[in-house]
């Protein structure tokens, strides 16, 4: 079994009006084989805590740990945190002209695993897993994400997810923007990949609509850079009737 254990994490970002520290105060410990939801106003700070385990390097860190079976995440480099067992998907995949998808994946999977993946099998694993997503073949020699669809950006994460294996995935908002269908096939993407490798995940969400397909074990409430509430999969209904005006400061406002 494997751990992430984030304790009393603080972190800023440089903006044009200066530092600004985004999360304060963050403790959550994650299992493999748990999900976990995290839900919370916009602007609270969810994706910079994504952001900030990856190792995005416009992400400070303050003061905190997070720690992968006890070793330390945040001395790591964003590749060295990708083969610890680390896996982000972003909320906003970025697009990486000139580099196939082909390519990049076979890169990443090299650079995770320590030794390139066999090209037989590897060829017909990703064909298959294209496949399961309802990715068209031709998706694979072009460019990562430039020129995708909304939805096909976010199927693309789930592809890289069933074939890194991570150890915790942080899926950032993947149900962002899906269809009913779409939301479906990428739910069951992740369901794939956590039965055949028993992960953690960290889900950040606004909708309980992904929860009917991805069960999770704990929801959090995110507010204003740390955890406010932690319960059981009824607090995503309590929320999504109630909102979030309860767990911001006064005068806030979750728009
Ligand atoms: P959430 O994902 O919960 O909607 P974010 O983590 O994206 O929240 O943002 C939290 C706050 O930090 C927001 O006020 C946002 O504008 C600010 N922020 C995050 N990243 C940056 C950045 N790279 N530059 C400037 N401000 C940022
Ligand atoms: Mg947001
Ligand atoms: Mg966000």
């Amino acid at each position: 079994m494997s751990t992430l254990e984030i304790k009393d994490l603080y972190a800023s970002v440089e903006t044009k009006d200066g530092r600004k520290q985004i999360l304060k105060g963050v403790n959550l410990t994650v299992n493999s084989g748990e999900t976990h939801a995290i839900m919370g106003p916009n602007g609270s700070g969810k994706s910079t805590l994504a952001y900030t385990l990856a190792g995005h390097p416009k992400y400070e860190v303050d003061s905190g740990q997070a720690l992968l079976d006890g070793e330390d995440l945040l001395k790591m480099t964003p590749d060295e945190r990708a083969k610890a067992g680390l896996f982000l998907a972003m909320q906003y995949p970025v697009e990486v002209p000139g580099v196939s998808m082909t390519n990049f994946l076979r890169t990443a999977k090299t650079e995770v695993d320590g030794k390139a993946p066999a090209i037989r099998t590897w060829a017909k694993e990703l064909g298959e897993a294209m496949k399961r997503l309802r990715m068209d073949p031709k998706f694979a020699s072009r460019s990562v994400n430039e020129g995708f669809s909304g939805g096909e950006k976010k199927r693309a994460e789930v592809l890289q997810l069933e074939l890194l294996k991570p150890k915790f995935a942080i899926l950032d908002e993947t149900d962002s923007g899906l269809d009913v269908d779409a939301l479906r096939i990428v739910s069951e993407g992740v369901n794939r990949a956590k039965d055949a490798n028993d992960f953690g995940i960290l889900m950040v969400t606004h909708y309980t609509r992904i929860l009917k397909y991805i069960k999770p074990d704990i929801v959090h409430v995110f507010a204003d850079g740390h955890f406010v509430k932690t319960g059981g999969p009824e607090l995503a209904d309590e929320l999504e009737e109630n909102g979030y005006d309860q767990y911001l400061p006064e005068g806030a406002d979750s728009e």
